[in-house]
C-alpha cells in the first residue's frame, strides 16, 4: 500500500486552517511553552549541523520542485503567529516541512527528519496520546477541541485495529501524567467542528501533542473507521491515490476536484509502495471524493470498473494496509504455543483421561480454542478454560491453539492418542447414597465420570445387561 513519502501539493489555492493548540490559560500550557523555549533553541543548534538531505531526490522535476517552493513560501507567509501546522485536506503539514519546502529541497513530501538517526516513525511502535481533556480551552476551536467523554472508546477501538496488524502501541497518557513527565511527543486526539485531519508521522522537531482532529462523530461505526484512517497519517501514511504508480489503475478527473482540494490528488512520484495496488485500502479516497456537486474525481481504469464504488471503504482494514503496516513498524509477534497433558502416544486398554491446555508461558488473557476430531480450530471452536475437564476416551486427534489480543495466533499444536489394544473401559459407576440401613424410601442416583455412557441396572439377584 501506501506511500512513505509522497508530494506536496502542487495546488496554491490551499485552504489554511489553523492547527488547534491547547497552550491557553492554565498550567499545563506554561508547562508546554517552556518546553517549547528549550525546542527552539535545540531546532536552531541542529540547522547547523544538518547539511543538505540528499535522499529524496528522485522522481521529481525541477517544475515540482519549483512548484512546491512557491506554494511553500506562500503558506509560510500566511502563518499566524504560534501556528505550528498547516491542514491540507485530512492531511497536516508541520512549519519545519514547509520551511525544507520553501528552501527548495528537493523532497516531493518529508518524511525523513533531515536529523540523522530520527524518522517520523514512532519509535518501537509506541505512540503515546492523550484526549484533550475537557475544562482546557483550546486556542482556535474554543470548547470544540475538548473531547467528550463518551466518544473516547471508539478511538481506542480504532487505535486496537492497527495494534492488531502490527507492532504498535498507544499507550494512554493521562493530562496531569504530561505535566509531570510527559513524552517529547504525542497524539492529541481533538474534537474538530470542521475536519478529520492528522499529522503525517510523529512530529519529530518540536515538543508537545501533534493535534488529530475528528469532526465526524454522529455514527459511532463509521467514526471508528475515520479515527482508523487519520491514525494511519500519524503512522506515517499517505494516501493510496496518491503512489506513484496509481496512474496504472485510476484516472484523476481535475477538472471535477473542488477548487482547493487538488492536493488530495497529486501523484507522489518518489512514493515507498508496499505491496500491489489497493483499490480497497483504508487510505484510499471514494470515487468522488472533492467533486464538485458530486461529479466523479477517481475513475478506475478499464479492467478495474468493479472497484469504482467499493474504493474509499471505511469498514475494515484491508489485508495490504495490515501488511504495509507491518512492514514498516515489524509484524505481531505470535502467541506463544501452549503445551498439552498428557503427551500424545499410544494408551493401553483400560484408560480414559482428562486433556490439559496449559500455557507455557504467562502472557495474559490469553484464550485457547480446540478441537477433537481433526478438524482445523478456529475461535469459533470449543474454547478451553483454565481447569477445564475434557475426557480423550477413544482413538483422538487433539488440535490447538492460543490467542493473544494484539498478536498473531499461535502454531496450531496437533497431538494424536491412540489406544491399540481396543477401546477403553467405561469408569466404574457409583451409587449414592452408599449401601445401608435406611429408615423409610431411599432415592439413590448412579453416575459414571464417563461422559455419554448409558448405565443399566437391575433390582434383585439378576445381572444387568
Ligand atoms: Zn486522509
Amino acid at each position: 500500500m501506501m506511500a512513505r513519502k509522497g508530494v506536496f501539493p502542487s495546488s496554491n489555492r490551499e485552504r489554511i486552517t489553523e492547527e488547534p493548540t491547547i497552550n491557553s490559560a492554565q498550567s499545563a500550557p506554561t508547562f508546554y511553552q517552556a518546553k517549547s523555549r528549550v525546542l527552539i533553541a535545540l531546532i536552531l543548534a541542529l540547522s547547523f549541523h544538518v547539511a543538505v538531505t540528499p535522499g529524496h531526490a528522485k522522481g521529481l522535476t525541477d517544475e515540482q520542485v519549483a512548484q512546491n517552493q512557491a506554494l511553500a513560501r506562500k503558506l509560510l507567509k500566511n502563518l499566524k503567529p504560534g501556528q505550528r501546522s498547516i491542514n491540507l485536506g485530512c492531511m497536516d503539514l508541520h512549519v519545519d516541512q514547509l520551511r525544507r519546502l520553501a528552501s527548495g529541497e528537493k523532497a516531493s513530501f518529508i518524511m525523513d527528519t533531515g536529523i540523522p538517526g530520527v524518522t517520523r516513525y514512532w519509535p518501537n511502535g509506541n505512540v503515546p496520546y492523550m484526549f484533550n481533556p475537557p475544562g482546557i480551552e483550546d486556542g482556535t476551536t474554543d470548547a470544540q477541541g475538548r473531547i467528550a467523554m463518551g466518544r473516547k472508546e471508539v478511538v481506542r477501538e480504532a487505535m486496537a485495529e492497527w495494534e492488531a496488524a502490527a507492532q504498535l502501541t498507544f499507550i494512554e497518557i493521562a493530562f496531569t501524567n504530561f505535566i509531570i513527565d510527559g513524552p517529547e511527543q504525542f497524539i492529541l486526539v481533538s474534537d474538530h467542528p470542521d475536519r478529520n485531519s492528522s499529522m503525517t508521522g510523529k512530529e519529530p522537531v518540536f515538543l508537545g501533542p501533534q493535534t488529530l482532529n475528528i469532526k465526524s462523530w454522529d455514527n459511532p461505526a463509521f467514526t471508528k473507521w475515520v479515527v482508523v484512517h487519520e491514525l494511519g497519517h500519524a503512522l506515517g501514511v499517505f494516501h493510496e491515490q496518491t503512489r506513484s504508480d496509481r496512474d496504472n489503475f485510476v484516472d484523476i478527473i481535475e477538472e471535477n476536484i473542488t477548487e482547493g482540494f487538488d492536493h488530495n490528488f497529486v501523484l507522489k512520484p518518489d512514493s515507498v509502495n508496499f505491496g500491489a495496488y489497493d483499490f480497497d485500502s483504508i487510505m484510499h479516497y471514494y470515487y468522488n471524493a472533492f467533486g464538485i456537486d458530486g461529479e466523479t474525481t477517481i475513475e478506475p481504469l478499464p479492467g478495474f470498473e468493479q472497484f469504482k464504488f467499493t474504493m474509499g471503504q471505511r469498514t475494515s482494514l484491508s489485508p495490504s494496509d495490515r501488511a504495509g503496516m507491518a512492514a514498516i513498524y515489524g509484524a505481531l509477534l505470535p502467541t506463544v504455543s501452549p503445551e498439552h497433558q498428557p503427551p500424545a502416544g499410544n494408551y493401553n486398554n483400560p484408560i480414559q483421561f482428562t486433556l490439559i491446555i496449559l500455557a507455557s508461558v504467562d502472557q495474559g488473557n490469553t484464550r485457547y480454542f480446540y478441537t477433537l476430531d481433526g478438524s482445523v480450530p478456529s475461535t469459533d471452536s470449543s474454547e478451553y478454560f483454565d481447569g477445564d475437564i475434557v475426557p480423550i476416551s477413544g482413538n483422538t486427534t487433539v488440535k490447538y491453539f492460543a490467542l493473544k489480543e494484539s498478536r498473531s495466533p499461535s502454531n496450531i499444536v496437533e497431538v494424536e492418542y491412540t489406544f491399540p489394544n481396543g477401546t477403553p473401559m467405561v469408569d466404574t459407576p457409583v451409587i449414592s447414597p452408599t449401601g445401608g440401613v435406611y429408615e423409610g424410601n431411599q432415592d439413590i442416583t448412579i453416575t459414571t465420570t464417563t461422559p455419554g455412557a448409558d448405565i443399566h441396572y437391575t433390582f434383585g439377584f439378576s445381572f444387568p445387561t
